[in-house]
């Protein structure tokens, strides 16, 4: 079996249901089936419904929330729970996107905490890391990642990463049409397996890589075998564009052979 790239979609504050519903069936028009990939939607909490139902006979889609409380139930204010998202069909949550950690302060302990609820209640999380500018021209991209991951393997055991997936997003990439070169997120990819290695997690889970990814970086992203994957923001909301996007990354590699258990 070869191992599936991942196409990830964090849509944001857009698209609620009834844009939701025409997104899915213009885009089940134009994607078929392929066993080789995974995509992942993150749609607002209010169309998580609409979405997994629209994909419920696709096996190779999976609907997940933007963001989740990390207590089940009680006296949060516009919080969102893991059950209540999985009782709409939700399978997988984004943790710790940049948005949430540098507009809402969340912070690393937030982040392990939110985490670790993901995975008791059997839901995939999607651990989102990554440097700002300042801490990039500073030349502390390493310390900042390794600071981010270290919260949450200092709550997970070692087998939990066996469920989780990863995003290196570097939030200077984020939104504004620059990514980062493949060798420069290759090197992170690898410097994150290389931490996590040193600690003794030595079980292979997906890393994907996010911060302006579109049709035309795509595969090359995708062509370094660090790359397990892409989260694309802007380029994910149009369903043309989005399915032309995985097409395009579809063909930049042959994935070297074994799975993931996070990816079914
Ligand atoms: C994101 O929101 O995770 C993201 C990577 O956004 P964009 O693709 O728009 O940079």
């Amino acid at each position: 079996m070869t191992r599936p790239l991942i196409f990830a979609a964090n849509w944001k504050m857009h698209h609620g249901p009834a844009e939701t519903r025409r997104f899915a069936e213009r885009f089940l028009a134009l994607n078929a089936l392929a066993e080789n990939r995974r995509l992942w939607f993150f749609p607002a909490a209010v169309s998580i419904a609409t979405l997994a139902e629209a994909f419920r006979a696709r096996r190779d889609v999976a609907v997940g929330a933007q963001n989740v409380h990390w207590e089940p139930k009680g006296a949060y204010t516009g919080g969102i729970s893991i059950p209540m998202v999985m009782e709409v069909g939700a399978r997988l949550t984004l943790v710790g996107h940049s948005e949430r950690r540098h507009l809402f302060g969340e912070t690393d302990e937030q982040v392990a905490r939110k985490t670790r609820a993901a995975l008791a209640a059997g839901m995939t999380p999607l651990v989102c890391v990554g440097e700002t500018l300042a801490e990039r021209d500073g030349g502390r991209t390493e310390q900042v990642i390794v600071r981010q991951i270290g919260a949450v393997r200092q709550t997970l055991d070692p087998g939990d990463w066996a469920r989780v997936v990863l995003a290196y997003e570097p939030v200077w990439a984020i939104g504004t049409g620059k990514n980062a070169t493949p060798d420069d997120a290759a090197q992170i990819h690898e410097l994150i397996r290389m931490d996590l290695g040193r600690n003794g997690v030595t079980v292979r889970f997906p890393i994907l890589y996010g911060g302006s990814v579109n049709t035309g970086n795509v595969a090359s992203l995708l062509t370094r075998p660090q790359i397990d994957g892409v989260l694309v923001g802007g380029a994910s909301l149009d369903p043309d564009k989005w399915a032309e996007l995985v097409e395009t990354g579809s063909r930049a590699k042959v994935r070297p052979s074994g799975g993931f258990t996070s990816v079914e």
